[in-house]
């Protein structure tokens, strides 16, 4: 990224401010334009930082309007890195940050154990004295992990070809079923499925709390498995768009140093497709389950990658459901934004819009790429949220 030339591409048309969903629910935020182009030019003559800093989510819409092509989110995040160095980021950003820790921290537990221990309400007042909202719901940790489930299971031993998912820390930590469904419809393609436990967080969480040093060494950890794997010409996928975002114009924005190695990555939904399209994945003829209403939500970030939506794509090939694509803006969340005691309700109102919408449709269950989405649209909706991949693979094996 070339700060200086970056922000001079700023023609201060505010069509940004217009978009920012955040500038929309609160006035303690100065805005995309203000904020990120319009103040970097008195960071780069270190005249000081604005207080609002910490209310951009980082949710990109800016940067998807943005006629000029300003990267006004990765302008806001670096500023909160080079902000990091002076002011360390407080505690409840660091356990927001580190859910990877957490995870490997509650895997010593029973899982509702360590379930019961988040929820109940004396944690819940020892979160919210940290600065987690006592009214958030946190992901709920399941009984066993992403690998400890693969591990287990027996894929079949005729698989001709291979390829290895980068599964995150929502897939690996939190919905590792998931996962398992995309393994299972791609046994079913012809593939094999490998994957590595040294995987680390794909950093977004680091970066986005002010951790960028922790975040490059993420990178270098990850790239290694990843290029192992290009090496042995396996193909490397991911499910979840906030990853696929940082490995493909995240790490080379902020890292211009390193290897472009996120390049390689493939959209598992663009990866099934593609199955389908060439024969290798076939779907069921006719009808099969319960007829469903399906309401797809579109992840900020799937939609500041710029490649359409593979995973809406994947649900119209489901001759039995019935498919509605929301289109009701931003859930909210950005992550861990959304948990945070003082962003909160702005999380909440900004995720207004897309309740109502699903509330409205009755639709029997949400669908979408992002855990975080998934957690936020079911405690604005209480609807059932799940990840395209595992709708398909119920349609698939006629659940
Ligand atoms: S990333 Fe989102 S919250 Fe931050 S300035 Fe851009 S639109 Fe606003
Ligand atoms: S949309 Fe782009 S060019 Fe327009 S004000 Fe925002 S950053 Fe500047």
């Amino acid at each position: 990224m070339n700060k200086t030339n970056d922000t001079d591409k700023c023609i201060a048309c505010s069509t940004c401010v217009v978009q920012c969903p955040v500038a929309e629910a609160t006035s303690k935020f100065l805005g995309p334009r203000m904020l990120g182009p319009a103040s970097e030019r008195f960071r780069l003559l270190n005249k000081g930082e604005d207080d609002s800093l910490s209310y951009c989510s980082n949710c990109k819409n800016c940067d998807i309007s943005c006629p000029q092509g300003v990267p006004v989110s990765n302008i806001n995040m670096l500023a909160r890195a080079e902000l990091a160095k002076t002011h360390r980021p407080s505690f409840r950003d660091w356990v927001l940050a580190h859910g990877d820790v957490e995870s490997r921290l509650a895997n010593l537990f029973p899982h509702t154990l360590a379930n019961i221990g988040m929820a109940n309400p004396a944690s819940k007042i020892i979160l919210d004295k940290i600065g987690i909202s006592k009214h958030a719901d946190l992901p709920k940790f399941p009984a066993k992990n992403f690998f400890a489930m693969v591990k287990k299971l027996e894929q079949p031993e005729n698989l001709k070809k291979t390829v290895a998912l980068y599964p995150g820390c929502y897939i690996k930590n939190y919905v590792p079923e998931a996962g398992m469904d995309l393994v299972w419809l791609l046994n079913r393609a012809g593939y094999k499925v490998v994957s590595q436990e040294k995987f680390s967080c794909c950093g977004t969480p680091l970066y986005t709390n002010g951790f960028i040093a922790e975040t490059k060494e993420n990178v270098l950890r990850n790239h290694a498995i990843m290029a192992g794997y290009r090496k042995e010409g396996i193909p490397v996928l991911t499910m979840c768009p906030s990853c696929e975002l940082m490995f493909k114009a995240e790490i080379p924005a902020f890292f211009p140093d390193l290897e472009n190695e996120g390049r390689h990555l493939l959209n598992a939904e663009e990866f099934l497709m593609s199955c389908i399209e060439s024969g290798e994945l076939a779907l069921p003829a006719g009808k099969h389950g319960a007829s469903k209403k399906i309401i797809y939500h579109a992840p900020c970030h799937l939609r500041a990658l710029g490649i359409g939506m593979p995973g809406l794509e994947l649900l119209k090939k489901m001759d039995a459901a019935k498919i509605l694509n929301a289109n009701a803006g931003c859930c909210g969340i950005s992550g861990t934004y959304g948990f945070k005691k003082e962003k909160y309700d702005i999380a909440m109102q900004i995720g207004a819009n897309l309740f109502r919408t699903i509330d409205a449709s009755n639709a029997d269950v949400v669908a979408t790429e992002c855990g975080t989405c998934q957690v936020q649209i079911t405690h604005g909706t209480k609807k059932r949220c799940m990840h395209p991949v595992s709708l398909l693979r119920a349609f698939v094996a006629g659940d």
